[in-house]
């Protein structure tokens, strides 16, 4: 008979031998602490570490003004929702985080899923069904989601090399005029920390008839005047048609929505089996993005304090050496190139520093770009910073990995 056990330990052994075996980091965050946190190690003990990798952005899973709404909705309402969005679960927080994120995006309608993953996978599924013959224009470094409801619908799509508007544009041409076209890519990448040319690709879209799709999952809360994400940043929120974000990083709670024109709405919440035939967010959460957002529009000082750490880290790690890739964005992106010294630094950083930042290896990036990827965020002090840029000196020369060339 089928030796099921042999099947899976083969599938584990796969990703061991080829080192991107992964092992998580248990840690405890503490309300009002963070970026600081207690990581309990395989034998139980414990260790207070900074957090270098978190997608909490600006702190927001910790802010009192998220916390108390989130614990009022449960004194108020309770815990679950009790039921998908139509049957018994389209609670009031929901409703109202909907309009919000609406007028955010200044959209006409938004709708929320389980997470960003789960908006990219059915948004992107369900759109082949509403628009038949679809064909999909997808950025090459496109987020494992976007390609997951690219590939489930099943449509003619075209990988275009990443921000390369030249190869978009001749992608384009060569598909027939009167097909229904979507182009999908992101914002901020979140890997290398570039940002997307959005006005030549939106202008693309124009000529050439087709819808925008974008991913602003690394944009949402950071960037624009009211932290609506690039678009805002750039003017272009209308030449966007549909948008999709995360709640679970800027904004500092957990799910994912789409903000687009009323009928697109419309449709993808009548058509979309990931957002019908599953339970809605739970109110607490709900309230506390709706919290959150509210707070994120009006408090520009945030973003402003977010950029400045990122690029005070940028340059500091450059000024000692430390190879920083070239990211225009709040992410700093350290490269190291082998996924052997990768999990070596990684690991010395955590157990000699208390340093946690995750290594990044294949396949998230390519093979041979294996990297350290840091987050800073308002709440890292000069302090955590002098510790890691010392930390991260000593392990360079520990580690004998390249630096620089110019200060090398
Ligand atoms: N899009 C991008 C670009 C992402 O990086 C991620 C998550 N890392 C997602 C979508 C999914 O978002 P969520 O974590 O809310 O599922």
């Amino acid at each position: 008979m089928f030796d099921y056990k042999a099947a899976f330990e083969t599938a584990v052994e796969q990703v061991k031998s080829e080192g991107r075996y992964r092992v998580f980091a248990d840690l405890k965050r503490v309300r009002g602490q963070f970026p600081k946190a207690i990581r309990r190690r395989a034998d139980g003990s414990e260790q207070d570490v900074v957090v270098w990798c978190s997608n909490d952005y600006l702190g927001m899973g910790q802010h009192p003004v998220v916390l108390e709404a989130m614990q009022a909705e449960i004194d108020e309402v309770g815990a679950g929702a009790g039921g998908t969005r139509n049957i018994s679960g389209t609670t009031r927080s929901a409703v109202d985080l909907e309009a919000e994120l609406a007028s955010w995006h200044q959209k006409e309608a938004a709708l929320l899923f389980t997470s960003g993953y789960v908006a990219n996978e059915a948004t992107l599924t369900t759109l082949q069904r509403i628009l038949p013959g679809l064909i999909v224009f997808s950025d090459s470094l496109n987020h494992a989601s976007m390609i997951a409801g690219i590939r489930n619908g099943g449509c003619e799509r075209h990988i275009y090399a990443h921000n390369d508007l030249e190869h978009l544009e001749a992608l384009l041409q060569a598909a027939p005029v009167d097909a229904p076209k979507l182009i999908a890519f992101e914002s901020v990448y979140s890997m290398d920390g570039d940002i997307a040319d959005l006005a030549g690709t939106i202008s693309l879209a124009k000529k050439y008839g087709a819808m925008t799709y974008l991913d602003e999952v690394h944009a949402v809360g950071l960037y624009g005047p009211t932290g609506a994400g690039v678009a805002e940043r750039d003017g272009l929120l209308d030449g966007i048609d549909i948008v999709e974000c995360t709640l679970g990083k800027a904004i500092g709670v957990m799910g994912g929505y789409i903000a687009a024109d009323a009928v697109i709405v419309d449709a993808v919440r009548s058509w979309a089996s990931g957002f019908i035939f599953t339970t809605s967010l739970p109110p607490a959460l709900t309230a506390g993005a709706l919290a959150s957002v509210r707070h994120l529009k009006t408090h520009p000082e945030l973003r402003d304090a977010h950029q400045e750490r990122a690029a005070t880290l940028k340059a500091r790690f450059a000024a000692a050496g430390i190879p920083v890739m070239d990211s225009v964005s709040h992410i700093v992106p350290v490269f190291v190139g082998d996924p052997v010294h990768t999990k070596m630094i990684s690991d010395m950083l955590l157990e000699d520093h208390g340093v946690y930042v995750q290594p990044i290896n294949y396949p998230t990036v390519p093979k041979g770009t294996e990297r350290l990827r840091f987050t800073p965020s308002p709440n890292h002090t000069d302090a955590m910073m002098d510790d890691l840029v010392r930390a991260m000196d000593a392990l360079w020369t520990h580690c004998n990995v390249a630096r620089l060339p110019a200060v090398a």
